[in-house]
């Protein structure tokens, strides 16, 4: 009977015991290294945040650059034949452009520089003469001819425009031929006298020869950014090609979320480096 009584005993010991060597080997075998957890290398709840502070950094981006992409259409050499088409087609976009002008037919499109002023474009000027052996030449012969088409304007709209692109550029070198520095002293005198000068920031190529209309349109869209683009285009009675791009690089702009506005001396000024 008394062995008997032990056995209950026995068996609740042989149990507790399994009870420990169970509890001490899963505690061991948690512990071992290669069961231990491990830190995930990718944090997920940062991954999935991600996309959010993205989105929002990009949308910071836009709104500043949405609201800054502008597009200044500027035609040089006019007014020519061709100027008066040209105004249809701005017309029939609806959108705005500044003209560089010169004195050569000014007087025989007199009615067209009256159009512009009045659909409200821009009446800039380029120069009387466009003849770089003169203007470049000296201080005075430059302000000459800038006084007689600033004249030759006033004559036709009854305003002195004091907005203007020089012949060439403010950067080109071939002043240098005809008087060392003047580009600097033309500039310098431009500032003091309370003229605007523009140069430009996209080159349409226009002025390089036979240019097709499909490369004219390429030269531009391909070129177009956020911020200021200030387009060189020309308007003289050779630039037929650049009349026939004209409505699609505008289509392409309007597209692409760009708006269009004239030169106006608030205009942010693209000027190049001077190279005399
Ligand atoms: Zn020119």
């Amino acid at each position: 009977m008394q062995y008997k009584k032990k056995i209950p005993i026995i068996i609740i010991m042989c149990l507790c015991l399994n009870i420990a060597i169970i509890i001490t080997y899963a505690y061991n075998y948690k512990d071992r290294p290669e069961f231990k957890e491990i830190k995930p290398l990718i944090n997920y709840s940062k991954k999935i945040e991600k996309p959010k502070s993205n989105k929002l950094a990009i949308k910071n981006i836009n709104q500043s650059t949405v609201s800054d992409k502008t597009i200044y259409l500027t035609f040089d050499d006019g007014p020519s034949y061709l100027t008066e088409s040209i105004l249809d087609i701005l017309k029939e976009e609806n959108v705005p452009a500044t003209f560089f002008v010169t004195s050569n037919q000014i007087y025989k499109y007199s009615d067209v520089i009256k159009r512009m002023y009045e659909e409200n474009h821009t009446v800039a000027l380029h120069t009387a003469t466009h003849d770089y052996s003169y203007i470049y030449s000296s201080l005075d012969n430059y302000f000459n001819d800038l006084n007689k088409i600033r004249t030759d304007v006033f004559n036709i709209i009854g305003i002195k425009p004091r907005i203007i692109r020089l012949p060439g550029g403010s950067s080109n070198s071939i002043s240098k031929k005809y008087s060392k520095g003047i580009m600097t002293n033309i500039i310098n005198k431009l500032n003091e006298n309370d003229f605007y000068y523009f140069d430009w920031n996209i080159d349409s190529m226009d002025a390089s020869g036979n240019i097709s209309k499909e490369s004219i349109y390429e030269n531009v869209v391909n070129k177009i950014h956020s911020g200021t683009n200030i387009i060189l285009m020309h308007d003289s009675s050779t630039k037929q090609t650049t009349k026939e791009a004209l409505q699609d690089i505008i289509k392409y702009a309007k597209k692409n979320g760009y708006t269009f506005s004239r030169i106006t001396k608030n205009t942010s000024t693209i000027h190049h480096h001077i190279n005399n």
